[in-house]
């Protein structure tokens, strides 16, 4: 008699194997449980990617799985399809993929015994208002909201960052108690009916803004919108008019932000305008147990709106009805380790794969989406102008450095800006993408220059510490007081960072307020917290910071902005200089004359006639883009072509020649429609004693490409490479 035949189930196991893993089970083991496997000796974690009939292996080798885990629900086929599709299209491993996607906690076997997030109700007697005293004004406020709904602490926070205290003396004054939260079963409305919910403080909307949002509302399906407004058109009120009208179908929205944006207080803007809406956030700040709560509460379907970081694309929505990508362009969207997903490219196949429509966000959009949106796969919906009718565009002019007197790096012109912006009460920014006080120590005798022993890039002078240190590898040596070369004493700093402007300011203007904003002075996240309360309150005259101050602040009191030294992204060797040189200016000149007051920004070059500048002061993205793409054609560059970067890197330089070499000739043998370019170093040569290069691989055919790619991954997978690393990119942006 034959063995009963034993179902099989394919599981995804967190091992870098290109392949599922065949286990026995019965019937109610199904996709999308995870499950308790052996796995060699050990036992693993993995998730059920489908039931098969049966197995190449024969059934003596096949061991049965052990249990099912508990603690989580079911993910379903349509998510299990989108891993699949990540996996397949960014050539990593199926099981690796699978668990980059799943909250840390659902990855191990530990019991999943989240504390659930108690909400609060009025209890006991309430007090009359009147003989609250007043400085319990927030506790008055925490019962006002409570009055109205139940709500959970995070919620109260939007009324203020003191209302857990508060919330404690209500709870000790038995006026308030906690209850469990309850997941409300959303269920969607009967024949259309509209979801009410609290929508608070909607400006009456643009024509321009109208516009966009009536035609996203109006597309039925996936469609694809690039909306491009310049800094201050209110983007952000465009997409809050969307939710508005996403909530109302009982629809869940997905709002994917740079890293960099994710501050509490944009959570609490979002909260503010949607009081009564369930709205959670997920990024890197959270707490293993609040991430993997936040995840559920979007996998139930009780969370509407999902405010999140690269990491949140992959978030369970069982009603996702609208995703929103703000400043698309943002490099941080791109995944530089592991799955190298951009999780703009994930969105929007999961916008098309559930059928719903998807915003892209940005005031200078990446080349790529750019260009889609030209050739009409995208649509294109503009805002050009700032909503505010009082806050025009900043102007922008350049100051040509060869034609100027310079005072340590900075103009004569720029200096007197900024002492007239302290005489009237303004504020001034000066942005300079180098923190440290020098990028290089030089000797003036013998030409030494302060190399980092391990990588091939400079250790840049840290003045206030005295010390020498490398940015790539934290390599670090105290402040040598002769030359190491030569032994003598004049050493020289070479160039600027944000400390020594800093120190140029204080010498020029002693009575001003000046703040240092970079890495270095916010590496404790409520520093930086406190500084832009300094900065809002008008604590500060002027501002010297990196590109942490670009981004998203809203800084009334800023009208002029000195750019300090963008020269070196001009002649770069990465085709993209240009391009990200271009938006961060923007987004820097948008900081300036955001409320009535108009804003200035000045720019310091060497080379004021070129396109770039040119088309900056003119606020002319399209001429910039028609230029770049003209050239990017020319060049034979994305976006007119898909590339694939093969990196390898390794502490023996020969190994990794030979690898790249091997997977180049394997490359060239398979005779397909893609061109091979040449084994060529890394821009970054050596780092952390790491020999690193490159192997690029290009075609106009996004589908060539990929046959390709999977054609060549045996042959990768061949080749030995024991102490080597490496990595295929698919669509990279570091060169
Ligand atoms: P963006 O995100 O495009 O840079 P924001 O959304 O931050 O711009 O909007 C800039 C400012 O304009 C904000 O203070 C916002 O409240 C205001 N705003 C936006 N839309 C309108 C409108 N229709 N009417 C009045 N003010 C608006
Ligand atoms: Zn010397
Ligand atoms: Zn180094």
């Amino acid at each position: 008699m034959n063995p009963p035949i034993k179902p099989i189930v394919r599981v995804a196991l967190d091992v870098p194997l290109a392949t599922l893993f065949d286990y026995s089970a019965d019937e109610s083991v199904v996709p999308g449980q995870r499950v308790l496997v052996p796995f060699g000796t050990r036992k693993k974690v993995g998730v059920v990617m489908e039931r098969v009939a049966e197995s190449p292996l024969s059934a003596t080798r096949i061991k049965p799985v052990l249990q099912v885990l508990s603690g989580s629900a079911l993910l379903s086929a349509r998510f299990l399809s989108l891993l699949k599709f990540c996996s397949n299209y960014y050539h990593y491993p199926i099981g690796q993929a699978v668990f980059t996607a799943l909250p840390t906690r659902l990855r191990a076997d530990k019991p999943i015994t989240i504390k659930p997030i108690l909400h609060y109700r009025l209890a006991g007697c309430p007090p009359a208002i009147a003989s609250l005293p007043k400085r319990k004004v927030i506790a008055l406020r925490i019962l006002e909201k409570l009055a109205a709904q139940t709500c959970n602490l995070q919620q109260l926070k939007a009324i203020s960052a003191t209302a857990a205290t508060q919330l404690k003396w209500l709870l000790e004054q038995g006026w308030v108690e906690s209850c469990e939260a309850h997941i409300s079963s959303p269920g969607l409305p009967m024949g259309g009916a509209v979801v009410a919910h609290t929508f608070a403080n909607a400006h009456t909307l643009t024509a321009e803004q109208q516009l966009a949002v009536d035609s996203v509302v109006r597309a039925r399906g996936y469609a694809c919108f690039l909306l491009q407004g310049v800094t201050g058109s209110g983007k952000t009120e465009v997409y809050v008019h969307l939710m508005h009208q996403m909530l109302q179908r009982a629809g869940q929205v997905l709002l994917l932000v740079p890293e960099i944006n994710l501050t509490p207080q944009l959570e609490g803007y979002f909260r503010n305008r949607f009081p009564d809406a369930d709205l959670v956030s997920l990024h890197s700040g959270l707490s293993e147990n609040q991430r993997l709560h936040n995840w559920q509460q979007a996998q139930s379907g009780a969370a509407q709106i999902v405010l999140g970081t690269r990491l949140s694309v992959f978030t369970e929505l069982p009603r996702l009805a609208l995703i929103l990508v703000d400043e698309e362009h943002d490099t941080s969207y791109k995944q530089q380790e592991g799955l190298r997903y951009s999780a703009r490219d994930v969105a929007i196949f999961r916008a098309k794969q559930c059928a719903v429509p998807i915003v892209l966000g940005s005031a200078t959009p990446s080349l790529e989406t750019y260009f889609n949106a030209q050739n009409g796969r995208y649509r294109l919906l503009k805002l050009t102008e700032r909503a505010l009718a009082a806050a025009s565009l900043p102007t922008i002019s350049c100051i040509n450095t060869k034609q100027t007197q310079m005072f340590e790096g900075i103009s004569e012109k720029l200096l007197r800006e900024i002492g007239l912006r302290i005489q009237r009460g303004e504020q001034s920014l000066l942005f300079i993408n180098r923190r440290g006080y020098a990028p290089v120590l030089m000797c003036t005798e013998c030409g030494w220059l302060s190399d980092c022993k391990n990588c091939a890039g400079k250790m840049v002078l840290h003045l206030k510490d005295k010390r020498l240190r490398c940015h790539l590898c934290g390599y670090q040596v105290r402040l040598p007081r002769a030359c190491p070369g030569c032994g003598h004493a004049d050493l020289q700093p070479v160039g600027s960072g944000t400390q020594r402007i800093e120190s140029a300011l204080r010498e020029r203007f002693p009575d001003a307020r000046i703040l240092r904003v970079d890495s270095d002075s916010t590496r404790n996240k409520r520093a930086w917290k406190i500084m832009r309360e300094q900065i809002q309150a008008h604590e500060v005259d002027i501002l010297v910071g990196t590109q942490m101050l670009a981004k998203g602040h809203d800084f009334p009191a800023l009208t002029l902005v000195g750019v300090l030294n963008p020269d070196s992204a001009l002649y770069s060797a990465d085709f993209r200089a240009g391009e990200k040189l271009f938006a961060q200016l923007m987004q820097v000149a948008g900081r300036a004359g955001r409320a009535e007051k108009p804003g200035e920004v000045l720019i310091q070059t060497a080379f004021p006639d070129h396109p770039l500048f040119l088309c900056l002061q003119n606020h002319d993205f399209a001429g910039w883009a028609a230029t770049q793409l003209a050239e990017r054609q020319l060049a034979g560059f994305p976006p007119f072509v898909y590339q694939a970067m093969l990196r390898a890197e390794s502490k023996e330089e020969t190994e990794v020649y030979a690898y790249l070499n091997q997977a180049r000739v394997a490359a060239v043998g398979l005779n397909r429609a893609v061109e091979i370019l040449g084994v060529v170093p890394a821009s970054l040569a050596r780092r952390a004693n790491y020999v690193r290069a490159q192997l690029l691989v290009q075609s106009g055919s996004r589908s060539e490409l990929q046959q390709f790619l999977h054609a060549w991954q045996p042959s990768l997978n061949n080749i030995p490479a024991q102490k080597l690393r490496c990595s295929l990119d698919i669509d990279p942006l570091e060169f």
